[in-house]
């Protein structure tokens, strides 16, 4: 601990502590210093004696943001005036922020242009290295606290990190608007987008409503890391882009992709992530949930790390290659925290800012990952939506899954919406809405509890997840859901069914295109593996039987259909339940277990089918919800849930779903004019009927 500290956190207030090892603590008065002889005697208005220091408080002349101030006291200790909590004020906010879209490095062939924002900082430096020479720039002091360059000739390979003198001391940073970097993000790279731009994208249409998706979660790296996809390389973005491969006539990577029947895929992190060592990506593994760059690509997903053209091209081949199948992308980013706070960026360019502190000054942990991000302050919510506004215009993603989106707030979230369907009329917007302990207002928090103030943004549904399936976290991992065998809970099922939309069946959401409705995501075990649990005493047979069941559950319910990479084959990761670091071998896409479990995987492209044909599982809002669905329970906890939708279409007027968890099977006879739109397993039938059999643990659909 220094023998003095000096801090401004508020206009007009100066506080400083001194510990007691110097002079006990006691000094009679303070004066603050600068450049040219400045000095001026502090006002003490307050002396708080604390076990190891005493606090003063003083009042503070104006002062010049990008000046260095020192304060004095009386047996002759100087310290800098570090600027703290000053800028988390009101006033601070409304003299900085700033507006503009030229922020990071602008390439143009006869010159690049740099600008940072950093209002605190008392001199910038560019460090530029271009070709074989290293560099230094001098930057200008703007409006709102914008530093600017210009430096003339053609820097299109080059690489760059900011000098940010603050306090006396100097901080090396990246631009935290740079688009790509070296290696391990050891300096910001200079893009010409022109060369990402320019790589054939093909568009794809679709509907505007969210409830008209099918949304797949897959990992760029494990779906093509088994040596038995057949790809030329494993575990890159290209590797994802190669077409036509196969194992034993069983397509894998992006034919894999493209066959299920899916309309989105849902790329886990592709942005740039610290704990996979980018040279040699074999010697560690990580999901990406430990974010260093939100818009430069992680680089261990390149061909060639430290080629900055690398990742970025490659990762825009990707997307276009996705798009070239008719499937849609969204990404996974993570806005909450980031991995190492005392080396990011945000920390280097302006302190105390990026986060959220609580009222003692101690950092917010709501994210359980050491800091939350203050998506509430201007200035990072700017950053937010600049860089999913870049995302989409540089990579042509579609839409975007916000991991702990509960940790941002709700005002961020409705801008990123408005932002993304200016861009793309139907972009999706979803996350986690958990209520997590961060430092916000309750009231503001993105989560599921706010889901009115923030229409058409999605929520993983965990009442639906734990009503079909059982609870899902580790302690909670004997738990049974209706469909693997608690038929207590068939009252459940039936809101759990109907999008939460409906007020008698624990209402959540306003419209179903809130509701994602998702079963098994990358978190926890996978269905197959809690089911070694919570369905332990029964055989393997059954237990696919009930996979099957929570797969055509999903695929018939209203709201938002989600799928787990792997969950169509009985997916397992040997009841690993937090694989985030685990290796290749627990998390890549095992098409040996595909092979083996192809019955489910065309059980599933048939059940995405049926909903994919029939408009009835798709319904747009609340209202025709409520007027469509007649849901109950019949004898023996087997639920009915019936949709009244006239579909010209397929020329149908009624859809009745049945689902059986038990281990009878039941017989009905209902009017004539019925057929099998979803039979035992998964197929349509043409012909008519009166009677209708459901065998045991399994969902039938019939229509007339
Ligand atoms: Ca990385």
């Amino acid at each position: 601990m220094a023998s003095m500290n000096a801090y401004l956190d508020d206009f007009g207030k100066i506080t400083v502590w001194v510990n007691r090892n110097f002079y006990g603590g006691k000094t009679d008065w303070f004066c603050i210093t600068g450049d040219h002889g400045f000095s001026i005697d502090l006002v003490i208005t307050g002396i708080e004696e604390h076990a190891d220091m005493i606090r003063y408080d003083m009042t503070s002349p104006i002062l010049d943001f990008g000046t260095s101030y020192m304060v004095r006291e009386q047996h002759g200790l100087s310290v800098p005036l570090e600027w703290r909590m000053i800028v988390n004020t009101k006033q601070f906010s409304e003299r900085f922020t700033y507006e503009g879209n030229d922020l990071g490095s602008t390439y143009h062939p006869s010159y690049t242009d740099f600008a940072l924002w950093a209002p605190t900082a008392v001199t910038v430096t560019l460090r530029i290295r271009s070709g074989r020479r290293l560099m230094a720039f001098p930057m200008l002091r703007g409006d709102k606290g914008v530093w600017r360059i210009r430096v003339n000739g053609d820097h299109r390979h080059a690489t760059y990190t900011y000098l940010i003198e603050r306090n006396g001391v100097i901080t090396e940073s990246l631009d935290p608007y740079a688009y790509s970097s070296t290696a391990n993000g050891r300096e910001s790279a200079v893009i010409d987008l022109e060369a990402v731009r320019s790589i054939k994208d093909y568009p794809v249409s679709g509907s505007p409503y969210e409830t008209d998706a099918v949304i797949y979660e897959a990992n760029v790296r494990d779906m093509t890391s088994n040596a038995s996809t057949g790809t030329k390389t494993h575990g890159k973005f290209v590797s994802l882009t190669e077409e036509g491969t196969s194992f034993r006539e069983m397509p894998t990577g992006l034919s894999y992709l493209k066959s299920l029947g899916v309309t989105h895929i849902q790329l886990m992190p592709v942005m740039d992530f610290s704990t996979v060592e980018e040279f040699h990506p074999e010697k560690n593994y990580n999901w990406g949930y430990d974010p260093m760059q939100y818009l430069t690509p992680e680089g261990s997903y390149s061909t060639d790390p430290d080629n900055p053209y690398s990742r970025v091209t490659e990762l825009r081949r990707l997307v276009c290659a996705i798009h070239k199948q008719g499937l849609k992308v969204n990404l996974d980013v993570v806005f909450n925290h980031i991995y190492d706070m005392g080396t990011s960026p945000f920390e280097a360019i302006l302190p105390y800012y990026y986060f959220r502190y609580n009222e003692r000054g101690y950092l917010s942990n709501g994210s359980y990952c050491g800091n939350d991000i203050a998506s509430e302050k201007p200035m990072v919510r700017k950053y937010i939506i600049d860089t999913i506004r870049s995302l989409m215009t540089i990579y042509g993603v579609d839409g975007f899954r916000f991991d702990l989106m509960g940790i941002l707030d709700v005002d961020t979230m409705n801008q990123i919406r408005t932002a993304a369907r200016r861009i793309k009329a139907n972009a999706m917007i979803y996350g986690e809405g958990w209520d997590m302990p961060t430092v916000l207002d309750g009231s503001r928090k993105a989560t599921i509890m706010n889901q009115n103030q923030m229409p058409g943004i999605g929520h993983f549904n965990d009442y639906f997840r734990d009503v079909v399936k059982g609870k899902t976290s580790d302690d909670q991992k004997y738990d049974r859901g209706y469909v693997t065998g608690d038929t207590g809970q068939s009252f459940n099922m039936l809101g759990a069914l109907s999008g939460s939309v409906l007020s008698q069946y624990c209402r959540r959401f306003e419209s179903p295109c809130q509701s994602i409705n998702a079963l098994e995501t990358h978190d926890n075990n996978t269905i197959w593996d809690k089911m070694h649990f919570c369905c332990g005493n029964e055989d393997r047979n059954t237990r696919m039987k009930r996979q099957k069941m929570l797969i055509a559950a999903t695929m018939v319910a209203q709201g938002v259909p989600f799928i787990h990479a792997g969950m169509e084959y009985c997916g397992t990761k040997n009841d690993n339940s937090n694989s985030y670091n685990s290796g290749d071998e627990i998390n890549q896409m095992n098409w040996q277990r595909a092979l083996l479990n192809r019955d489910v995987v065309e059980y599933t492209k048939k059940c995405i089918a049926l909903r994919k044909k029939y408009a009835a599982f798709r319904l747009h809002d609340a209202k025709e919800i409520e007027e469509s669905l007649h849901l109950s329970v019949s004898e023996g906890g087997v639920v009915f849930y019936d949709i009244e939708k006239n579909d010209p279409k397929t020329e149908t007027e009624f859809v009745r779903v049945i689902i059986n968890p038990t281990f009878d099977g039941k017989y009905y006879t209902f009017e004539p004019g019925w057929h099998l739109l979803l039979d035992y397993d998964g197929n349509e039938r043409e012909e008519r009927t009166a009677s209708i059999s459901v065998p045991p643990l399994s969902v039938i659909v019939c229509a007339r």
